[in-house]
């Protein structure tokens, strides 16, 4: 049995915040506004994962009126999900990430990006893709005002 999930995310960029994106600190001058660390990608995937399980969003089980996840690490959300999706036995098949954002360049990050989302989530990292892509400066992206983050996943149950 198959069935696959599909996440978006945006978040709106302001200089000098932290910038967290697939559970990794990336160098740049601007990050993300957010009640959580903001990592936008993790929020995608795990929409993705809810998605996949007709299980609501991220935003219903870790309600950002809630104290318990100010501030909080997404990687902690994602290994939350994914202990749903495991407890009603499934098994994550692939996960496909895109990244939308004009600056700063994380090229140079994708690989690890793709190790740690990996770690979180128990599976082997050639199952997990992070693509990055600008906007070509159209849009609220190209403009540097925020990012972006399509996320798409497939579980499997044996
Ligand atoms: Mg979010």
């Amino acid at each position: 049995m198959f069935r696959v999930g599909q996440g978006y995310d945006v978040h709106q960029l302001r200089e000098g915040l932290p910038m967290w994106l697939c559970g990794l600190r990336i160098d740049s001058p601007v990050g993300f506004v957010a009640h959580s660390d903001g990592d936008v990608a993790i929020h995608a995937l795990c929409d993705a994962l809810l998605g996949a399980l007709a299980l609501g969003d991220i935003g219903h089980l870790f309600p950002d009126t809630s104290e318990e996840f100010a501030g909080i690490d997404s990687k902690i959300l994602l290994s939350r999900v994914m202990e749903r999706v495991r407890a009603a036995g499934w098994s994550l098949a692939n996960a496909d990430i895109t990244i939308a954002l004009q600056a700063p360049k994380i090229a140079r990050y994708v690989s690890a990006m793709r190790e740690c989302l990996a770690s979180v989530m128990g599976v082997e990292t050639d199952a997990v893709s992070v693509k990055a892509t600008t906007t070509e400066r159209l849009g609220f992206v190209g403009r540097g005002e925020g990012c972006e983050v399509w996320a798409v996943v497939l579980i499997e149950k044996k």
